[in-house]
């Protein structure tokens, strides 16, 4: 099912970004770099730097969404909530209620929550990618469990463990380094994934948040920042 015609958020400029030239050189999926450009456009929004597409069986993407807890949009896109993740306002376009999208594949950058996994189950897609790694509040577990959730098979892919899933966890890892640094996401990652703080402090030493003052475009700083990780 096609999702709306021109109902895009007009965000994602060009998903064919130019090849990274860090070296070892990073692949991207069109899905992935999309993903981690929305994320950048959620910081420079500031909100939670985490984005999401819908790419259907030609691996095209129909759907977008970035995380807007803090901020503000259109219908249907949520925003303003605790309930406004980034995977949430990616599936929302698929509106026709009677129809599974089997051969949809949910793409984002960080794992998604609970919620999100949930919501990845109800829009009956039938494969998830995830770029960086959430091991406090990642939730993708549901999607196996013996439970009505894990009923249907999915396809799971990610974390990826190169400089991109490092880039797309040390985001988000920067962001509440910034916003909650004594916040139970912070504390859990120093138990579990120490690697992943300090992703996100390479990140802030490489001008993050300076850079995203400046509302620097994502073409100029997706090499430096991949490079910093
Ligand atoms: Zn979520």
């Amino acid at each position: 099912m096609p999702a709306e015609p021109g109902a895009q958020p007009a965000e994602v400029a060009d998903p064919d970004l130019a090849p990274c030239a860090v070296t070892p050189a990073v692949e991207l999926s069109a899905a992935e770099r999309a993903c981690l450009e929305l994320a950048w456009q959620a910081l420079l929004a500031g909100t939670a730097p985490i984005g999401a597409v819908v790419t259907d069986a030609t691996g095209a993407i129909i759907s977008t969404g970035r995380n807007a807890v803090d901020g503000t949009a259109h219908p249907p896109l949520v925003a303003g909530s605790l309930l406004a993740h980034a995977e949430v306002n990616a599936l929302i376009w698929l509106r026709d209620g009677r129809e599974r999208h089997a051969d949809y594949r949910l793409v984002c950058s960080l794992e998604p929550c609970l919620m999100c996994a949930g919501a990845f189950r109800m829009a009956g897609l039938g494969a998830l990618t995830f770029v960086g790694a959430d091991p406090f509040n990642g939730a993708t577990w549901l999607l196996t469990s013996d439970q009505y959730p894990g009923r249907r098979p999915v396809e799971i892919a990610g974390p990826r463990t190169d400089r991109a899933g490092r880039l797309a966890a040390g985001l988000v890892v920067a962001y509440q380094q910034l916003r909650r640094p004594d916040g139970t996401f912070i504390a859990a990652l120093r138990k579990l994934r120490p690697d992943l703080l300090a992703a996100g402090a390479a990140l802030i030493d490489a001008g993050l948040f300076e850079r995203a003052g400046r509302r620097e475009p994502w073409d100029q700083v997706a090499e430096p920042l991949l490079a910093a990780v």
